[in-house]
């Protein structure tokens, strides 16, 4: 079974995956997910973007418990399961929505808490998604820091 991306194209897979927006060349402004066609922000005529790999670390601004079943692109599993969502700043300037990483939630997060890119199956399926996994003290090795046994 080879696990490939549920979006082509958002978000590169491997050890260190990245999410992959569209950096403007007039204005330099970074979207998620990837666009095109003009340029969002008002003030510029922009029309060309370029792929741009997003920072794979930012900070939660808002988060919440899913108790009900999101709308597509989400492949919801059969029962619904809820889950933690959290919306992370990313120092690109952006607002990223994604899940909470496979065995964590509501209870691993506070606003400003670092959070960490990683890519998973979604529900033991062969399909890849982002999300945020917490940095959590003694839970995740940083470099320089000791793990708790
Ligand atoms: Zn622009």
């Amino acid at each position: 079974m080879t696990a490939t991306p549920a979006i082509d194209g958002w978000f590169t897979t491997g050890p260190d995956p990245t999410l992959l927006g569209s950096g403007c060349t007039t204005c330099g402004t970074v979207f998620f997910p990837p666009t095109s066609g003009f340029c969002a922000n008002p003030a510029c005529a922009g029309e060309e973007f370029e792929e741009t790999a997003l920072s794979r670390r930012g900070t939660v601004w808002s988060y919440t418990d899913a108790q009900y079943q999101p709308p597509p692109p989400y492949v919801a599993p059969d029962p619904f399961v809820p889950f933690a969502l959290a919306a992370v700043e990313l120092p690109d300037g952006l607002v990223v929505l994604g899940q909470v990483a496979e065995g964590y939630g509501v209870a691993d997060l506070h606003v400003g808490a670092e959070v960490e890119l990683v890519v998973e199956p979604e529900h033991a399926s062969d399909q890849l998604i982002w999300r945020w996994r917490p940095l959590i003290s003694g839970r995740v090795t940083e470099m320089g820091e000791e793990a708790d046994q």
